[in-house]
């Protein structure tokens, strides 16, 4: 067991105290003696002046000259919660957004809080929160928030999380990903701490969300209607159709020369002439045409079909 040099509350005198125990009795006087009270009264080192110093310079704003009167503190007084919290202010306030800095000053806030009495611990979190609230938050920070959210339901950081949830997600689904299981819970989490503490806020993301989607739709369905528009356009159109027609006549007019040649050939005249071969290139026109136009209402479903398979590929799945 390791012992302290010490002064005696009561009669000054100069003892030894278990460095584990919180009290120990002066071999003098006999009182009970706080431990750690007992260490700092012979160190002679004023504490109480040394964090008044400290904070002078945190008003300031040199923060390292701060953080080496906190950490004096801390070299006599290891628990001592202002000392604690001094270098949680420093550190926190000369970082911007470095995770890094975040990290090492919640690490000296939660020592202020464990060595604090519990009827201080709610004013202590509140102003530890006031310490983060003004920072801005990147997607980096999303599980760090996610404890700030978990020490205190603060909207800023719920909603802050919640929109870098957001962005990364529609960001993933772009490529079919999603997010992963750990931050899908983080924004699960999050809304259900929105909904809890702060339910208007709540109800206004769920509207923009459904606003949100609402647009997508409606973009989605403009474009499906603009490209079948174009798809028709193409297919029947006049020149495409004119085109098609001239194309076919030509072909039917090599076929009405070989259909008379058969029929010569073969001795059958059931009319002769120009009227002959006009009936024979209608006829053949009228199928022909007619089976062109009945191709092009097929490819047009077919695109149809295509699209409504690109938007939703599951829809005509059986389960
Ligand atoms: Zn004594």
């Amino acid at each position: 067991m390791e012992f302290l040099a010490a002064k005696c509350p009561s009669c000054g005198a100069d003892i030894q105290v278990p460095g584990n125990k919180d009290f120990a009795f002066c071999t003098f006087c006999g009182s009970n003696v706080k431990v750690r009270e007992s260490v700092i009264m012979k160190s002679d080192v004023d504490t109480d002046n040394l964090i008044a110093l400290g904070n002078v310079e945190l008003q300031a704003r040199d923060y390292n000259e701060a953080m080496e009167y906190f950490t004096r503190v801390l070299e006599v007084d290891g628990k001592n919660p202002k000392a604690w919290l001094g270098r949680g202010h420093a550190t926190i306030r000369k970082a911007n957004s470095q995770l890094k800095l975040f990290e090492e000053a919640m690490v000296y806030f939660t020592n202020a809080l464990d060595n604090s009495p519990e009827t201080e611990q709610e004013a202590l979190t509140n102003i530890i929160i006031a310490e983060y609230t003004p920072k801005k938050f990147m997607s980096g920070h999303i599980e760090f928030l996610d404890r700030l959210i978990k020490i205190k339901p603060e909207k800023v950081f719920l909603l802050q999380v919640i929109s870098l949830l957001d962005v990364i997600e529609a960001d993933m689904s772009k490529s079919g990903n999603k997010l992963s299981p750990e931050r899908q819970t983080i924004k699960t989490d999050a809304l259900a701490l929105l909904k809890e503490n702060h339910p208007v806020d709540y109800n206004r993301y769920l509207r923009s969300i459904e606003k949100k989607e609402k647009h997508l739709e409606e973009r989605d369905a403009n474009y499906e209607a603009s490209a079948l528009k174009r798809q028709e356009q193409e297919l029947f159109s006049g020149k495409r159709l004119l085109g098609d027609i001239f194309t076919v006549s030509l072909l039917n007019v090599i076929v009405t020369g070989i259909i008379i040649l058969i029929f010569d050939s073969f001795g059958i005249s059931a009319s002769e002439g120009f009227g002959r071969a006009l009936t024979i290139f209608l006829v053949l026109s009228a199928f022909t045409n007619f089976a062109v136009y009945l191709n092009k209402r097929r490819q047009l479903k077919a695109f149809k079909n295509e699209m409504a398979f690109r938007k939703n590929p599951f829809k005509n799945m059986v389960q």
